[in-house]
């Protein structure tokens, strides 16, 4: 197949090379960005009518497959309707059914919504949720924990919560100080992971005896550390975890801005932990894909420690779009579909695809620790050294459009997150192109 390019193509390049700035790339180096004009189930299609399967979800975003209609549809009817209205004084039908279902599908006293836009001021929102918690009460609690790799977003919060994942090295000065821990990190066929948790609970008791009197909150990414690179962890730890957490009056909050709505196998990652956090902070697939919003979910008792005849004591945070009524009527419509049977359905099917395909990816030379959560599948590109890391990013990156799949590896990490519409033949042919591309930039 090759790739070609028209006119509208060419025109759509250059306007954006004059005028945009894109997000994480350096705009020097970086190949011409590809002009997508529409997209339909699985597929992307750009302005020269070549078609990519979009195998990674549109940055993790997408859930039913794109420009479903039952969401579609229910934007324009929300958007002829009321399109916005002002949150403080004000409410509307669309976020109280979204919250209403929201507390119905989140475990324990988790029944408190707080609206924001975007994943990062999901996390934002929840810190300060920690911070004034305590004050509220009069223990202020300073300290953050965190897991090393952890990533949550990409404002000075969430920046500092997710420190270590070390993409912030030009803001350093910018960030508060966040405490972390060893992420035990497993993969399949992995004999050591039991050492592993053990040592993470370890210097977690050790934590918590020094400072948990101090601790307001521990933030964490349940089960899969996305941007930290696919990283996973086994649920029975997080369970354990938690418990710790909790027993010392640490606030645990669950970042499954990633995890949420089904990506783990489970409707959220906190229902297969078998753990109620006591704040939980959802965005990317809440709307299905097709426009930014984020809740940020507290349980009963940290909203009871808000309420009060003093107006000091209330949480002072809001952004002008706060619960806007379109992003909520696509969350309600893309909420039916992720609850309906025939997606819980294909959660298992894409699992148990995931599973079947990653067993004969181990034996590809130069696939590392592959691993799969539900409808993420990861594995690591052996490393022959750092300077062929770097050549065999752009490499894949390349050979993937090439071979009409949208995959973008993460540093020497290849990961699967496919729309869940995805079909068996769609992810046999994804692996094997991932197989060809390994062979063909392993030696680049
Ligand atoms: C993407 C992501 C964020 C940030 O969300 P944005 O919408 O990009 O601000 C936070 N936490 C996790 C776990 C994420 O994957």
């Amino acid at each position: 197949m090759t790739r070609q390019a028209g006119e509208d193509y060419g025109r759509l390049v250059g306007g954006d090379r004059r005028h945009l700035w894109h997000p994480f790339t350096q705009e020097k180096t970086a190949p011409d960005p590809v002009p997508i004009v529409s997209g339909r189930g699985i597929e992307l299609t750009d302005a020269a009518g070549n078609t990519y399967l979009d195998m990674i979800s549109s940055w993790w975003v997408n859930l039913h497959g794109h420009g479903h209609p039952h969401i579609a549809e229910a934007i324009a009817r929300q958007a002829a309707r009321l399109e916005q209205v002002i949150f403080a004084g004000f409410t509307h039908p669309p976020a109280v059914e979204l919250a209403t279902a929201l507390a119905r599908l989140l475990p324990g006293d988790l029944d408190r919504v707080f609206f924001s836009d975007d994943g990062s001021t999901a996390v934002e929102v929840a810190l300060k949720m920690a911070v004034q918690f305590h004050l509220n009460q009069g223990r202020p609690r300073t300290r953050f924990l965190a897991f090393e790799g952890g990533y949550h977003g990409d404002t000075v919060g969430a920046m500092s919560a997710g420190r270590s994942s070390g993409f912030f090295g030009a803001f350093d000065t910018m960030m508060f100080r966040v405490d972390t821990l060893p992420f035990p990190h497993t993969w399949q066929g992995d004999h050591e992971v039991e050492r592993k948790e053990a040592a993470a609970l370890a210097a977690l008791d050790t934590y918590l005896e020094r400072f948990g009197g101090d601790t307001a909150a521990m933030i964490l990414e349940p089960l899969v550390q996305g941007a930290g690179g696919m990283r996973m962890c086994r649920p029975a730890f997080v369970h354990r975890l938690v418990g710790r957490l909790q027993e010392a009056g640490v606030l645990v909050i669950f970042d499954e801005v990633m995890t949420g709505f089904g990506r783990t196998g489970s409707l959220f990652a906190c229902r297969s932990c078998d753990v109620t956090p006591d704040i939980i902070c959802l965005s990317k697939g809440l709307t299905g894909g097709f426009l930014p919003l984020s809740v940020t979910v507290a349980r009963e008792t940290i909203y009871q420690a808000f309420y009060a005849d003093d107006f000091d004591k209330a949480l002072i945070h809001g952004h002008s779009y706060t619960a806007n009524p379109i992003g909520c009527a696509a969350a309600l419509a893309s909420l039916e579909l992720t609850e309906s049977a025939e997606t819980t359905a294909r959660l298992a099917a894409i699992a148990g695809w995931h599973g079947e395909f990653m067993e004969a990816a181990r034996s590809w030379p130069g696939a590392l620790r592959t691993r799969v959560t539900g409808t993420i599948a990861a594995l690591d590109l052996g490393t022959g050294g750092a300077g062929y890391l770097a050549a065999a990013g752009p490499c894949l990156k390349a050979f993937f459009m090439e071979r009409g799949f949208l995959i973008r590896p993460l540093g020497n990490v290849v990961y699967l997150m496919p729309p869940y519409c995805v079909t068996r033949e769609q992810l046999a042919r994804a692996y094997e192109a991932v197989g060809e591309g390994i062979a063909r930039c392993r030696g680049v």
